[in-house]
């Protein structure tokens, strides 16, 4: 799952108001800071799927990023122009 710039934040946010010093958080061990930003994506809903591969969670900017650099399908579909 792509985590987007928003998820990110909220993220951060999280951890700035829940979190400790030491980036623990609800007992969470620091380590684990991508799964929780994980889960803040799931749970705000929010992204763009993209429709080659189906994989979500993407900003316009990082579809466009997972397009170009990515998506095997998108680059494996034939160009029609
Ligand atoms: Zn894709």
């Amino acid at each position: 799952m792509a985590i987007s710039e928003r998820a990110k934040e909220i993220t951060d946010n999280i951890y700035t108001a829940y979190g400790s010093g030491t980036g623990v958080l609800f007992g969470i061990p620091s380590a684990f800071r991508e799964g929780v930003r994980a889960i803040v994506q799931s749970a705000i809903g929010e992204g763009v799927k993209c429709p080659f591969c189906g994989e979500d969670g993407f900003d316009f900017k990082g579809l466009k990023y997972h397009l170009t650099c990515y998506c095997e399908v998108y680059q494996d579909t034939e160009d029609l122009c």
